[in-house]
C-alpha cells in the first residue's frame, strides 16, 4: 500500500472515532434529561434494565439460551397459565409482528376461513388491515369506538356464521375501555367451539390481570406494562390448537409454528434474536417480581392513575370515559372547547417540560391521552400536573 492511501484511511479512521465519541457525549446527556413518556409503550425503563444491555452475548451461548428458556417459563407465571397447556412462543419486532405471525399461522389455509374481528378501537381495525393484507376472509363487529363489545351482538353473529378464528382486544390503549374477553370466550366456545380465540392482551400483560379461560392465543408485549425495552413480543399459545397450525403461515419470517418448533427442538431462534434487548427484558420481570408481581404493579398504577384522572379534572378537563369503563394505564381526555386549545401547541410546551405525552391519533374524537405506566411514580404524575396548569397559564386557558 503506498503512504498516501495508508494516511487517507488513518484520517478517515479517526474522523469515524471522533465523530462516534461526540455522538455518545450527546446520548449520555440525554439520559441524564429525566424526560417522562406518558405514553402506553415504549415507556420509560428503569437504569438497571437499561443495564442490562450492555453485554454482547452469541444467541447460541449456553447463558443466553437460560435466559430464554427463563423468559418462557416466566411469561406463563405472569400470564397464569398452565404449562401443561400453554407455551410462550417470542417473536422478534414490535407486537403488532407478533399479532401478524398469530393471525398468519392460526387461520387456515382454506376457502371457508374466516375472522371475526370485535372492533371499537384503533388495534382491532390493524388486524382488520392485516386480515386484508394476507388476503383472509373478514369480518368485523361494528360497534362504537370508545366502548366495549355488545354482548348481543357478539352472541348474534358467533350464532349465525361459521368463523375459524375470533379476535379480540382486551385493553383498547387507543380509548381506555375493556372488553369482556372470558364473557366472549364463553360464547365463542359455546358457538364455535373449533375456532381460535385470539386475544390482544399487549397494553395489559404485565399490569392487569388477564382473563384467559377460553384464550387459545394471548398476545403480550414486554415492553408495556413489564417495561422492558422494544425488540421483542410474546405469544402465549394453548399447545392443543398451536400443534394444528404447520403449514398454515403465507409468510416464512411470520410463521408461528416454525418458530416454536425451532426453538423446542434446539432452544435457540431461527433468525438473528434481540439479544440485548432479551438481556433487559430478563431483568424487567425481575423487577416485576420484586413489585410484587401483576398486583403489585397493577397497585402502583392505579395509584398513578387515579393522580392523573382526579388532577386533570379538578384542572377543568373531562375524561372520555367514566372510570368504570376505563383501565387505570391510559386515560383520553377530550380537548377542552377554550378557543386558546391546540393540542399541538399544548404537547409541544409540555414536552419541552421534558413531559412527554403521545400524539399519534388513534380515535376519530378530539381527545388526547395520558398513560401512566412504566417507571413512573406518583411524585412523576405530580410534575406532569404542575407542568399542565403552567402550559395553560401561558397559553391563555381558564378551563
Ligand atoms: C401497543 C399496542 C399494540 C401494538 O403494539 P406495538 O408494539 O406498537 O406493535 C397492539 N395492541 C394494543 C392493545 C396495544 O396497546
Amino acid at each position: 500500500m503506498n503512504c498516501g492511501k495508508v494516511v487517507r484511511r488513518l484520517q478517515l479512521v479517526h474522523k469515524l472515532a471522533t465523530s462516534y465519541r461526540s455522538s455518545q457525549h450527546k446520548s449520555c446527556a440525554a439520559q441524564g434529561s429525566g424526560v417522562k413518556l406518558f405514553m402506553p409503550g415504549p415507556l420509560n425503563t428503569t437504569a438497571t434494565v437499561k443495564a442490562a444491555m450492555l453485554k454482547d452475548i452469541s444467541p447460541r451461548d449456553e447463558e443466553f439460551v437460560k435466559v430464554l428458556a427463563y423468559l418462557r417459563k416466566e411469561l406463563l407465571k405472569v400470564a397464569g397459565v398452565s404449562d401443561e397447556e400453554f407455551i410462550a412462543v417470542p417473536m422478534q419486532g414490535c407486537a403488532t409482528f407478533s399479532v401478524e405471525a398469530t393471525l398468519q399461522t392460526t387461520v387456515p389455509r382454506s376457502s371457508t376461513a374466516k375472522v371475526l374481528v370485535l372492533s371499537g378501537g384503533a388495534f382491532a381495525d390493524r388486524m382488520i388491515n392485516i386480515c386484508k393484507c394476507i388476503d383472509v376472509q373478514h369480518e368485523s363487529l361494528p360497534n362504537a369506538t370508545d366502548s366495549a363489545a355488545n354482548m348481543e351482538a357478539v352472541e348474534k353473529k358467533l350464532r349465525s356464521t361459521k368463523y375459524s378464528n375470533v379476535c379480540v382486544i382486551h385493553c383498547d390503549t387507543s380509548s381506555g375501555f375493556i372488553n369482556p374477553v372470558d364473557e366472549i370466550g364463553s360464547l365463542v366456545r359455546q358457538w364455535q367451539p373449533d375456532c381460535s380465540y385470539i386475544v390482544d392482551a399487549i397494553s395489559s400483560f404485565g399490569g392487569m390481570s388477564l382473563p384467559t379461560t377460553y384464550a387459545d392465543f394471548i398476545i403480550t408485549s414486554t415492553n408495556k406494562c413489564v417495561q422492558g425495552v422494544p425488540g421483542c413480543a410474546f405469544v402465549i399459545a394453548r399447545k392443543s390448537k398451536l400443534v394444528k397450525c404447520k403449514g398454515n403461515s403465507r409468510s416464512v419470517c411470520f410463521d408461528l409454528y416454525d418458530q416454536y418448533k425451532t426453538l423446542n427442538s434446539s432452544g435457540v431462534f431461527r433468525f438473528t434474536p434481540p439479544t440485548q434487548a432479551l438481556l433487559a427484558i430478563q431483568q424487567a420481570f425481575l423487577e416485576l417480581e420484586q413489585e410484587g408481581g401483576v398486583e403489585g404493579r397493577a397497585r402502583r398504577y392505579k395509584t398513578n392513575n387515579a393522580i392523573i384522572r382526579e388532577g386533570m379534572e379538578r384542572l377543568g378537563f373531562v375524561a372520555l370515559l367514566p372510570p368504570q369503563d376505563s383501565s387505570y394505564i391510559v386515560t383520553s381526555f377530550k380537548y377542552p372547547s377554550h378557543p386558546n386549545f391546540d393540542f399541538g401547541v399544548f404537547h409541544k410546551k409540555l414536552q419541552s417540560r421534558g413531559q412527554v405525552l403521545p400524539t399519534a391519533k388513534v380515535t376519530k374524537g378530539d381527545v388526547f391521552r395520558i398513560a401512566n405506566i412504566g417507571d413512573l411514580h406518583p411524585a412523576d404524575m405530580d410534575r406532569l400536573l404542575d407542568a399542565v396548569v403552567e402550559v395553560c397559564d401561558e397559553m391563555d386557558i381558564k378551563l
